[in-house]
């Protein structure tokens, strides 16, 4: 007797993966500028020239970069190529600071609905 394929294994990528992982965790979409060559080149660059994490730095403790962060969320600050505004940060700070930006653009966003609307 015929039997059906086992169902292949799915894998799961992106916010799919982090929803599953992290219950009620609403990830906010990143900006299409940090999957260009230019932010890839340009922070490759950044983190070359700032080789540790600046938040850990702060506090005492020596941690390599792995990420280039917007001091400034990018939402608010508005110009994403603008370096003076980046700041080399490891995968555990940045996802820490991440949390702590999307109440700001959260904020940023109602403001500047409001602010449309009168
Ligand atoms: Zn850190």
């Amino acid at each position: 007797m015929a039997t059906k394929p086992a169902k292949k294994a799915t894998r799961m990528y992106g916010i799919k993966q982090c929803k599953k992982q992290t219950p009620g965790y609403n990830r906010v979409r990143s900006s299409d500028e940090y999957h260009t060559s230019r932010w890839t080149r340009l922070s490759r660059i950044f983190r070359a020239e700032h080789p540790l994490c600046e938040i850990c730095k702060s506090k005492g403790l020596i941690r390599p970069a792995e990420v280039v962060d917007h001091i400034i969320p990018y939402p608010v600050c508005g110009d994403f190529f603008d370096s003076s505004n980046w700041q080399s940060l490891c995968s555990k700070c940045n996802v820490e600071k991440g949390n702590r930006d999307k109440k700001i653009i959260q904020e940023f966003k109602r403001n500047r609905t409001v602010s449309k609307n009168i």
